[in-house]
Parts: structure tokens; C-alpha cells; sequence
């Protein structure tokens, strides 16, 4: 353990240098001044660099007095866990209140007697190691409550996923549709023309001989690709694809009007058409398609919305597959 004596008076060092030294303190450092405390402390370097644990600081002093001394010590933020014991011949309460007032943590009156310097300094040693390890535990605290919030973060993003195609999965996608249906209804009512939500249903076409003819693994594939060219062709950070369900995807398309959302059903449809995955059992063309409705409207509730764009996706289909078709639902004017 070491220690820091400060006092101007040579025997008064060599006394407590000694009494230390009895009591078992080995590396005691000494300065005559507070000048000199500051040097060995290197108070003004800014950093903590001395393994100086205990400084004891008499008051009395040319110069910087004591308390002054004290009170600069403390003001360092490196040192602001450093036990300063004033060494105080007046023992009278003004020197005691000025000593804490100074940010010492005790002060000893002379004459020192051993067993209560050794007190002291054991009292000032256990404050700052329980002070220590109370940090080191809040630390430690603070870092796991981080992991914690990132691997719950983490599960979050993963519990909003769809494993196979990475876009997001239909729970994600039920909970935006119903936000975006409310704030599509906040804006209607608020700004002077009507906007719109419009919603894709999409559907790859003869996905089932697909799979028949090419082995579900090859399949699986192909739903990657084809989740990845349509979110590749949507242009809006607020666009949103999902996969709905087996080979169904939907995608959420707010602030867009039937007419735009019919172009941006084009879109994807012309972008899986030109993935060019062979699909020799189809009746819509050579390739992997998809056949695509849109439902759009100014005063969108989900569930209505949903069957709009099913029963869209339903005439796409019926048409011959491989194309979109829209439907515009009840609007306010
Ligand atoms: P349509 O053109 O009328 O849409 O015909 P379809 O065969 O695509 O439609 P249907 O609903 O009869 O079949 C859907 C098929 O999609 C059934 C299943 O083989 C396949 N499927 C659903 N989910 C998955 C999946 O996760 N992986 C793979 N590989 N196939 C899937
Ligand atoms: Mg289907
Ligand atoms: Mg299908």
C-alpha cells in the first residue's frame, strides 16, 4: 500500500514516516509542500497516474494551506475517489468542518497516536475498495442490461422475420397493415385530398407442380429468389413485403394511389418474369410468374382491404395468370 505524507515540517514527516512504517505501510512518499504533492501526484497532467492510495495532509503550511490543498485534489475527477486524511493540530470544530468541507474523507488531530492512524487509514482503505467494487458491479450491470436490450433486439428482429425468405413474416405484416390502415385514415381526415393505402396480394402461379416437378428444396429457392427481386423492385422505404403464407407474399404500399399501385405491381411482376427460372409445368409461360392484386383506398380497414386484394389476385388468376389486377374500394371525397 502506498502513501502520500504531506507536511511542511521535516520531523513531523519523520514521525509519521516512522509510525507508518511500524504499522506495516511500506512505500510512503513525502512532500514538503503542497506544490510538491501536486508534482508527485501529478495532479496536473490529468491522468491518473500514481499508485498512491492514501494522501495525509497537514494543514498548517507555507504556500497552499492544507485545505486549499485538499480541495484541488478533489476537484480532479482522476482523483476523486483518493482518500485525503487531514493532519490537524487544532483540533477544534472549525478545522474539522473546513476539512470536510475541503472534500476530505477524515482527519486525525495530533499528536497522532498508532492505533487510531491505523483505524483511519484502514476505515479510508475499505470506503474505497467497497466504493471500487460497487463500481465495478454497476459496470458489469450496465454491460449485461446492454446485451440484453441488443439479444432482445436481436429476437425482435428474428420473431418479425420469415426464416426461408428474409423479408417479413405475416405477424409483421398484419401488425403494419393495421398501422398503416390508421395513419392512411388520420391523413384522409386531415388533409384536403383524399390519400391512398394500397396493398398487393401476390401469388406465384403453378407453385404446386413447381414443386412436384422440380423437388420442394428447388422450390424453396425459388420463393427466395423471387421474395428478393420484389423487394429489389420496390423503391419507397416505405414499401413493405411480406410473406403471407406458403408461396403467397403481400406487400404494403402506403401513400400510393390505385394507379400507382398498379404500376408497382407491374414492377415486381416483370421482375420475377425476368429472374427466368425455367418452369416447364406451367400454363402462364416458360418461367417462374407471379399473378398479382391490388386493392387501394382512402379510408382502408384491413380486413376489407385483404379480401379487395384477394379477390383481385383471384381474376389475375382467372385471366390466365402472369398479370396484375386492381381494384379501387370505397373512397371519400
Ligand atoms: P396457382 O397458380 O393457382 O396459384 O397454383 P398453385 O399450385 O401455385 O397453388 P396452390 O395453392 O394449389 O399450391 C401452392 C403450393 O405452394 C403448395 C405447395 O406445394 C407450395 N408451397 C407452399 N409453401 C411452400 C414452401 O414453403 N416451400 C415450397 N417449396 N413450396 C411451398
Ligand atoms: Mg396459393
Ligand atoms: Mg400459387
Amino acid at each position: 500500500m502506498s502513501l502520500l505524507v504531506v507536511d511542511d515540517s521535516a520531523v513531523n514527516r519523520r514521525v509519521l514516516e516512522a509510525t507508518l512504517r511500524v504499522e506495516g505501510f511500506a512505500a510512503v512518499h513525502s512532500a514538503d509542500s503542497a506544490e510538491e504533492a501536486f508534482r508527485i501526484l501529478r495532479l496536473n497532467e490529468r491522468v491518473k497516474n500514481t499508485d498512491i492510495e492514501i494522501v495525509l495532509m497537514d494543514v498548517l503550511m507555507p504556500g497552499i494551506d492544507g485545505f486549499e490543498a485538499c480541495r484541488r485534489i478533489k476537484q480532479a475527477p482522476e482523483f476523486a475517489d483518493l482518500p485525503v486524511i487531514i493532519v490537524t493540530a487544532m483540533a477544534e470544530r472549525d478545522s474539522i468542518e473546513a476539512a470536510f468541507e475541503a472534500g476530505a474523507s477524515d482527519y486525525i488531530s495530533r499528536p497522532i497516536s498508532r492505533v487510531e492512524l491505523h483505524a483511519r487509514l484502514k476505515l479510508a482503505l475499505t470506503v474505497r475498495r467497497e466504493k471500487a467494487e460497487r463500481q465495478a458491479r454497476e459496470a458489469e450491470l450496465l454491460e449485461m442490461s446492454r446485451k440484453l436490450e441488443a439479444a432482445n433486439r436481436q429476437l425482435l428482429e428474428l420473431s418479425r422475420t420469415d426464416a426461408l425468405t428474409g423479408v417479413a413474416n405475416r405477424r409483421s405484416f398484419d401488425d403494419t397493415l393495421e398501422l398503416e390502415c390508421r395513419r392512411c385514415r388520420r391523413a384522409t381526415h386531415k388533409i384536403t385530398g383524399p390519400e391512398h393505402l394500397s396493398l398487393l396480394m401476390i401469388d406465384v402461379d403453378h407453385f404446386k407442380a413447381y414443386n412436384d416437378l422440380y423437388g420442394h428444396p428447388g422450390g424453396d429457392r425459388v420463393l427466395t429468389r423471387v421474395a428478393a427481386a420484389m423487394k429489389a423492385a420496390l423503391r419507397r422505404p416505405s414499401d413493405f413485403i411480406a410473406r403471407y403464407g406458403g408461396e403467397e407474399f403481400a406487400v404494403i404500399l402506403p401513400e400510393t394511389s390505385p394507379e400507382g399501385a398498379l404500376m408497382v405491381a407491374e414492377r415486381l411482376r416483370e421482375a420475377v418474369e425476368e429472374l427466368g427460372i425455367a418452369h416447364a409445368q406451367s400454363s402462364a409461360g416458360p418461367h417462374v410468374t407471379v399473378s398479382i392484386g391490388a386493392a387501394s383506398s382512402n379510408m382502408p380497414e384491413a380486413l376489407g382491404l385483404m379480401l379487395a386484394a384477394d379477390n383481385a389476385l383471384y381474376e389475375a388468376k382467372h385471366a390466365g395468370r402472369n398479370r396484375t389486377h386492381g381494384v379501387s374500394c370505397e373512397s371519400v371525397v
